[in-house]
């Protein structure tokens, strides 16, 4: 059964759809502004979940972010409960660690950072309210009236003076974009997967060394290893698919590990490995551009819902994060007109997102161009996270 819900407020009403990093965050910078803010997100609250779905990747959390986060109080929070990564940790194949020291001031990256504080922040304003198990399944792009599903088969319809498409590479909201005149998109598949195993800690301390971002380059493979507050690490396997599907029982693993990561094998435990391995399978990586991110003064598109991009620059979360202080400072210069702030950030954030995913891209193209070179391969990458 549907219900519609009139929300009526003298404030005006923005909508975030998709409560995930940049969705929360944002949230915050609306609320803080004033608006009474409706954040939907399909999935239950994570913070109560058992079970969360998905990925579980650990982010490097870079100046570019901790800017945004900052603007609205969290940057010492998150930092607080990150573990920073003072250098970078190169293993060679025959087991030898040679540290790389971030170059520049603030690019101390954090790991164990999930949206869990961005969403916690947004709900301390009264002004903001949750709405968990709410898959948006539509909107109409004439009138602004939004579709929600929710997990017991109901629906529910909702209006607001805004919407903010906040909801990941496959966006629900950037749908109604695509039926649209004029509206450029691309959407570009590598041909690498990604894997995560843990390391879990020993004798109640860490594995390896914690303060850095460990690296295993390999030709055509990398493996990266960031610490989490547990003390495990969680290791990232990047692997073209058709090496990662040649695997494909759990001597084939090790004797996989043996070959190009031996040091590791300690380290995770070999019957670990055998199991995690074929716990899930390899996750795709994919890069999205499009362009304009908005729709007149109704709609406008932030975060991988914009620009999804390869993880080699890593920099998709902090690009997302600056996505939201940059349409801030926007709503600034135009007294928050929505009709002049959309275009405006359109016209000012498209070109930075696009040079972001490009850079990606590059790196990611960079390393499958040098597969002969030993080092130079995944050196990009190196340099940049
Ligand atoms: P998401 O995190 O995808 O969140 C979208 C939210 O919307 C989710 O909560 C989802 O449940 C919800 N949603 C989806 N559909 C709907 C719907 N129909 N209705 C309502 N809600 C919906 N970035 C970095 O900056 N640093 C890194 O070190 C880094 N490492 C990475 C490593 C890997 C392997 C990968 C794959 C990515 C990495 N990234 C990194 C990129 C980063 O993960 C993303 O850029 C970031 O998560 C994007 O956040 P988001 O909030 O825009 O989207």
């Amino acid at each position: 059964m549907e219900k519609s819900t009139s929300r009526q407020s003298r404030k005006k009403v923005v909508a975030v759809v998709g409560g995930g990093l940049v969705g929360a965050l944002n949230a915050c910078f609306f609320a803080k502004r004033g608006f009474d803010v409706e954040l939907f997100e399909s999935r239950e609250d994570i913070r109560r979940a058992k079970i969360v779905k998905g990925r579980s990747i650990n982010l490097a959390l870079s100046h570019r972010g901790r800017q945004a986060l900052k603007h609205v109080g969290l940057e010492e929070k998150i930092v607080a409960k990150g573990i920073p990564m003072h250098a970078r940790m190169i293993h060679s194949l025959n087991g030898k660690q040679s540290p790389i020291p971030y170059g520049r001031k603030g690019q101390v990256s954090l790991t164990n950072f999930c949206n869990i504080f961005p969403l916690t922040a947004a709900e301390t304003y009264p002004n903001t309210k949750m709405n968990f198990d709410h898959k948006l399944q539509d909107w109409n792009a004439e009138t602004g009236l939004m579709t929600f599903a929710r997990l017991d088969g109901s629906k529910e319809q909702v209006k607001t003076d805004l919407i903010v498409g906040c909801d990941g590479a496959f966006s629900a909201v950037r749908k109604q974009f695509l039926r649209r005149s004029r509206f450029d998109y691309s959407q570009t598949y590598i041909p690498h997967g990604y894997m995560e195993l843990t390391m879990l800690p020993i004798n109640g301390e860490f594995a390896m060394k914690p303060n850095y971002l460990h690296i295993w380059p390999r030709n055509t493979f990398m493996m990266i290893a960031l610490p989490n507050l547990d003390k495990t690490f969680t290791c990232t396997l990047f692997m073209p698919f058709e090496d990662f599907e040649k695997i494909t029982t759990g001597d084939e693993v090790i004797e996989f590990f043996q070959k190009y990561f031996p040091d590791t094998i300690p380290l995770i435990g070999a019957d670990t490995l055998q199991r995690d391995y074929f716990r899930l399978p390899a996750q795709a990586m994919v890069s999205v551009k499009c362009n304009p991110y908005h729709i007149g003064d109704a709609c406008v598109l932030m975060g991988d819902a914009a620009h999804a991009v390869v993880p080699f620059y890593g920099q998709g979360m902090n690009a997302g994060f600056e996505d939201c202080i940059v349409f801030d400072e926007i709503m600034d210069q135009f007294n928050e007109d929505f009709s002049a702030v959309l275009p405006e950030y359109t016209r000012v954030r498209v070109p930075d997102d696009h040079a972001i995913a490009d850079l990606a891209m590059y790196n990611y193209i960079e390393m499958r161009a040098h597969v002969n070179s030993k080092w130079f391969l995944f050196r990009k990458y190196v340099d940049n996270i």
